[in-house]
């Protein structure tokens, strides 16, 4: 064992920096314009080497009437839900390629690289529990008199399940919310909600779930903003769920080490007297040929032409529908994974996108019963969002 160490706050957040410096100017926060930055970082502790793999700038979620149900619209562009998605465009590249990954015959699916582990970070507090601070009373009180004379704030950013009063006493430490926002009510769980699922089940989701051998959890969880909690963090993250174990072999709530640096700040993070960004960012570690990087607005790809807008060029490479493009493609890279799915490629290739997402049967049994534990009141999305498949019906 001769362990390299692991990259500190500051390194990790100067590997996003750095990246964010060099995507051109078109899409970034423009004079008086704020936006959150999230990234995700490839470390190596055989080699010691640390690399971005995946970053997203946003802060922006749409409304449930403007939900679409071909998958092509992005409903929630919150940074570390964009990170997340480029993420999961990186992981299917690298399933192609085997360099973290490697196919294991015997139990028909990919082995990640043991040395290989992965570092989160975003420049500011997720949204939802994180932002709660568990106080005494007697400061509880005062908060509400506050709230009382200025009823416009809401503290945590975002909205209790089950209460549409909006009511600026939300501050309940420990329960499920639904994204903030002052427009329509949207159906995206809060960040601090989606981060507390993918400790429990793994940030690859159902469909990459079922090719890899293991889930992918994030190691640590960085965070460089002035107003982050460690308590409330880790609260969150992990700690809302202690005394609640879960009994699965596969799946299992983490402790990862979350940091904070209040010494580093992001030259675009939220000041008060700006506007938020209205456009996301969206890169992932790819070749160039690919187009790793990508603006969104409004859930689709900036520049596309109001004849195109209801077409899948409008669709962002990290939206539900080209993920699950980038997944048949690499059914037709490698053909022994649709014998692990039991089907013809043909046939698989016809299939919707939440019949898929039912064939990783482990995954989905784990999320009903983790549902039932932690998540009671995770919103449901109309099934019909969901059943698309992979040939466009215009
Ligand atoms: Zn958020």
């Amino acid at each position: 064992m001769c362990d390299k160490n692991k990259p500190s706050v500051q390194d990790i957040a100067e590997l996003c920096f750095r990246k964010f410096e060099s995507l051109p100017k078109t899409g970034k926060p423009t004079a008086n314009q704020w936006t959150v930055l999230a990234g995700i970082v490839e470390f190596n502790r055989r080699t010691g080497d640390s690399q971005l793999v995946a970053l997203g700038c946003g802060t922006k979620c749409i409304g449930q009437s403007k939900l679409c149900s071909r998958g092509l619209v992005l409903n929630d562009s919150h940074a570390e839900v964009l990170a997340r998605r480029a993420f999961l465009r990186f992981l299917y590249q690298e399933l192609k390629h085997e360099r973290i990954f490697h196919w294991n015959s015997k139990l028909s699916s990919y082995d990640m690289d043991e040395h290989v582990e992965f570092h989160f970070l975003s420049t500011q507090t997720p949204c939802g529990d994180a932002c709660i601070q568990d106080e005494g009373e007697s400061e509880k009180q005062a908060k509400r008199q506050r709230l009382d004379e200025e009823s416009d704030i809401v503290f945590t950013g975002a909205k209790l399940i089950g209460d549409l009063s909006d009511d600026p006493m939300q501050q309940t430490p420990g329960v499920l919310r639904t994204k903030p926002g002052r427009g329509e009510r949207t159906l995206s769980m809060s960040c601090s909600d989606k981060i507390a699922r993918w400790n429990v089940l793994g940030v690859q989701g159902a469909i990459l779930d079922f090719l890899i051998s293991k889930p992918t959890y994030f190691s640590s969880l960085n965070f460089c903003c002035a107003d982050a909690q460690l308590e409330s963090l880790e609260r969150a993250i992990f700690k809302r769920w202690e005394g609640k174990p879960f009994q699965h072999l596969r799946f299992q709530p983490q402790k990862p080490q979350i940091r904070i640096d209040s010494s580093i700040s992001f030259e675009f993070s939220q000041r008060s007297d700006w506007q938020p960004s209205p456009t996301g960012l969206v890169w992932s570690h790819l070749p160039e040929d690919l187009r790793p990087y990508e603006i969104s607005v409004n859930g689709k790809r900036q520049g596309v032409t109001k004849k195109k807008m209801n077409t899948p060029q409008a669709a962002l490479a990290v939206s539900k529908y080209k993920l699950f493009l980038a997944f048949l493609d690499l059914l037709r890279f490698n053909p022994k994974l649709s014998e692990k799915f039991g089907q013809k490629l043909s046939d698989l290739e016809l299939m919707t996108y939440t019949s898929c997402k039912e064939l990783a049967m482990d995954y989905q049994l784990a999320w009903r019963q983790i549902k039932d534990k932690y998540f009671l009141q995770w919103t449901k999305k109309p099934h019909e969002l969901l059943n698309f498949s992979s040939i466009p019906n215009e």
